[in-house]
């Protein structure tokens, strides 16, 4: 193990990359992993080159969302081939587990060798962007993605109404700055509530703290997403969302939202 042979090889693969975006989130569960998988997708089908690659060490999400399961890597002699699905090149740490339902229980230093693995031995190729879906939080995983990543475009961070209100966004904004991590905006997801019948969104709890927060910190606010029914199917049925409900009012602000992109 040499830190420095690492982090080179990591700098050839990233210097094929023109955008890096990371990914985060205060918490679990608010829709980081959501957000990835359609920005990277509406990207892809804009006919660009992307990569996902899913760094959530804890609840790698990405293969169900994309309905890849646990499909096996082909491996080189130095290097491992992401796989494809269209223009859109995955890597997870999902496909390294035998068992979906196996939970991942590494030590420290194995997450950080998972990591600079993901960064550094995937076959990335050239590439547009490449969006990775950090593990959520302000920890040692999220610090060291953004730390091994020279020069990251910066930063999406999702959050929810209630999150919003906790010190847990604050955390993600404080991180973004002590890191030099520019913050490319803030995303409020399931920001009330979508009726499947009518398409009204119907407020359940206080929304618009995203908003106020990105103003605060001077960062973009890119938009609200409300909690939608049609989100976790598509989720579950291994569609990206903006592709299988694409004529939706929900997927229409989503593009919204990834639109500077
Ligand atoms: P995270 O990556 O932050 O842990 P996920 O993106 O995995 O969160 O989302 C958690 C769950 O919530 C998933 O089952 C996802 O389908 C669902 N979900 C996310 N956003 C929405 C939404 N706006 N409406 C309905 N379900 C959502």
């Amino acid at each position: 193990v040499n830190p420095e042979e690492d982090q080179k090889k990591i700098n050839a693969r990233m210097a094929q990359v023109k955008h890096k975006i990371c990914v985060l989130s205060g918490k679990g569960g608010v829709g980081k992993s959501t957000v990835a998988v359609n920005l990277a997708t509406a990207l892809a089908d804009a006919g660009k080159q992307v990569g996902l690659l899913d760094i959530d060490i804890h609840g790698p999400s990405v293969p169900t969302m994309l309905g890849l399961g646990t499909t096996p890597l082909v491996s080189n002699a130095d290097s491992v081939d992401p796989i494809h699905v269209g223009n859109l090149k995955v890597m997870s740490v999902g496909f390294l587990s035998q068992n979906e339902d196996e939970a991942f229980i590494w030590r420290g230093p194995m997450k950080m060798g998972v990591i600079k693995q993901f960064l550094g031995d995937v076959e990335w190729g050239e590439l547009d962007y490449l969006i990775v879906d950090c593990p959520p939080g302000t920890g040692d995983e999220p610090l060291s993605i953004c730390q091994l990543i020279e020069e990251p475009d910066g930063a999406v961070i999702v959050t929810t109404p209630q999150q919003v209100a906790t010190v847990d966004v604050r955390k993600s904004l404080t991180f973004c700055n002590k890191l030099s991590m520019p913050v490319l905006g803030i995303v409020e997801n399931m920001s009330g509530f979508a009726c499947p019948k009518c398409g009204e969104v119907v407020e359940i709890f206080n929304t618009g703290g995203g908003e106020k927060m990105a103003a605060d910190f001077r960062v973009p606010f890119l938009g609200k997403l409300p909690i939608d029914p049609a989100i976790g199917k598509a989720c579950d049925a291994g569609l990206p969302f903006i592709q299988s409900h694409a004529a939706t009012e929900t997927a229409h602000m989503l593009r919204e939202i990834i639109r500077p992109f």
